[in-house]
């Protein structure tokens, strides 16, 4: 017997109720179960510093587990006609809706996202994805081939079998949605592993959509990258990883991956370029460099624009607005409606932006504007907070320029000349995303063909949506996710098939 909670099945408002009940356990064949070792490690609120609940440690026997029962799911799964498998999807994204406020408080919770302005966003998002892929069912058809007169020849999509998908923390919600609804839809099964710093809020939507898939469709694996999420890329049944996370580990997957022959996609990490022209919409670009950033993530986004380049006529009066637009930013508790920005996830990472930030402002030359305040409320005394820093000064080798930070850093640079600007933007070696500012649509169709990135915007710049194919170029991975076409290519396989019907 567990000696937590039950799970309550209706909405769970209280956020902490929650992440205790749903502490210490995988989710497997349609079923909490805790690690087989028994062993849990501690999921940490980063605005307080308290434990808020457990996490199953879990290791190869428990992946062996999980990915026995998803292959002994995956074949009737793989038998109901695709458009029943989007009908189940889309009505797991209904209940997904019904959830989402609690699904929003506890994500803020474990990950320190505010409420308002990332967590409930987020939550939302999920139910989207879920409802896109939940109606692209009767898209996997196949082809006729004319190979010969009397031979029918036809393709047809089949499903690759277990799907193994690792998450990072930072959009775990969104993230996990853009692999599992295509691969459930396409007919695989699929076994995830969380993060180690949010393994809770996904835990709960796997819960969730189990009250609707058969058993073992969907299942769902806590515990560190080298002891849970190493062995669910070898297991032999896992025929197609799907990852989101550091260049550094997205090499150990893709290389694992290659041992086995199996297919992988690799969604890595990012150092995107805002180019801002002088004649763009003043206001709204200023306002579209905060969203660019990410800031009320803080900046904890691969695509975050962590370099910005700005036309020198406008550079001083831009970066005034920028610096005087964050300072007005609200960081606080993540769960209180008044704040934008929360927390940094962990420990760990905390002290890697620190010194990023410090690293900056040690530069002979460099000028790092810190903006916005740190929380009074003695109960975040512990909370993992950095203020947002704008960088000017620096030089394009600066490890601040050339290095993902992944915190709320970004750095501006004055530009002369649109040739030279598109140069320095993919003078890196990342390629996901870029965004341009500019009124003058022949430049920015232009540069846009020309910028070295898997995603480019102009004059805005959106996180990833459904039915836009999302992936990187160069460091930033291999393969894309979030559409039609994704799912196509990356969760079936085409098969041929023909018949001889000469007489
Ligand atoms: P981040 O820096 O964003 O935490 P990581 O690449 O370290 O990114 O982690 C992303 C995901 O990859 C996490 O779920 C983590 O547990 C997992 N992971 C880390 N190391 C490995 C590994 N060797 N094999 C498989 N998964 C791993």
């Amino acid at each position: 017997m567990l000696d937590t909670p039950a799970v309550p099945h209706a909405p769970q408002l209280d956020e902490r109720a929650l992440a205790r009940a749903l502490s210490a356990r995988h989710y497997i064949g349609g079923a909490f179960v805790p690690a087989r070792s028994g062993a849990s490690f501690a999921v940490v609120n980063p605005a307080t510093g308290a434990e808020i609940g457990r996490a199953a440690l879990g290791d190869a026997t428990d992946v062996d587990v999980a990915v026995t029962n998803a292959d002994g799911a995956q074949k009737a799964w793989a038998k109901l006609p695709a458009r029943k498998r989007g009908a189940l999807v889309a009505q797991c994204a209904a209940l997904i809706r019904a959830h989402v406020e609690e699904l929003a408080r506890l994500i803020a919770l474990e990950t320190g996202k505010a409420l308002r302005t990332e967590s409930r966003v987020e939550a939302n998002t999920v139910a989207d994805v879920l409802e896109f892929f939940g109606g692209l069912g009767s898209e996997l058809k196949g082809e006729s081939v004319p190979f010969a007169p009397d031979v029918l020849s036809v393709t047809v999509r089949q499903p690759l079998g277990v799907v193994g998908a690792i998450i990072p923390w930072n959009v775990p919600l969104l993230l996990m949605s853009l692999k599992i609804a295509p691969a459930l839809v396409a007919g695989n099964s699929v076994v995830v592993k969380s993060a180690e710093e949010a393994p809770l809020t996904v835990l709960r939507i796997c819960e969730l959509m189990n009250r609707i898939l058969p058993p073992g469709v969907f299942n769902m694996l806590s515990g560190y990258g080298p002891d849970c999420g190493a062995p669910l890329v070898a297991h032999p049944k896992v025929r197609k990883v799907t990852f989101t996370g550091s260049v550094e580990v997205g090499r150990i997957v893709g290389r694992a991956a290659a041992d086995k022959l199996i297919p992988v996609t690799l969604e890595l990490g990012g150092k995107s370029p805002m180019l801002v022209f002088a004649d763009c919409d003043f206001e709204k670009t200023v306002m579209g460099a905060i969203t660019s950033m990410r800031f009320t993530r803080q900046g904890q986004s691969c695509t975050a624009a962590s370099r910005i380049y700005v036309e020198r006529p406008i550079f001083d009066r831009f970066v005034a607005a920028l610096a005087a637009r964050v300072d007005a930013m609200v960081m606080g508790d993540p769960l209180d409606e008044a704040t934008d920005i929360g927390t940094i996830i962990s420990e760990e990472q905390h002290a890697k932006v620190s010194a990023f930030i410090a690293e900056g402002l040690a530069t002979a030359g460099a000028t790092g504007r810190a903006c916005s305040r740190l929380p009074h409320d003695p109960g975040l005394a512990k909370g993992l907070f950095i203020r947002p820093h704008i960088f000017t000064g620096l030089t394009a080798a600066s490890r601040l320029v050339r290095e993902e930070i992944f915190g709320p850093v970004t750095v501006v640079f004055p530009f002369d000349d649109a040739e030279a600007v598109l140069a320095e933007a993919n003078d890196s070696e990342y390629g996901l995303a870029a965004s341009l500012w500019t009124n003058n649509l022949k430049l920015g169709m232009d540069l846009a063909h020309r910028l070295e990135a898997g995603l480019v915007q102009i004059n805005q710049n959106l996180v990833v949506q459904a039915n836009l194919s999302y992936g990187g170029v160069k460091s930033s991975g291999l393969g894309k996710e979030a559409s039609l076409e994704s799912m196509l290519e990356h969760f079936t396989h085409k098969k041929t098939i023909m018949v001889n019907y000469a007489p």
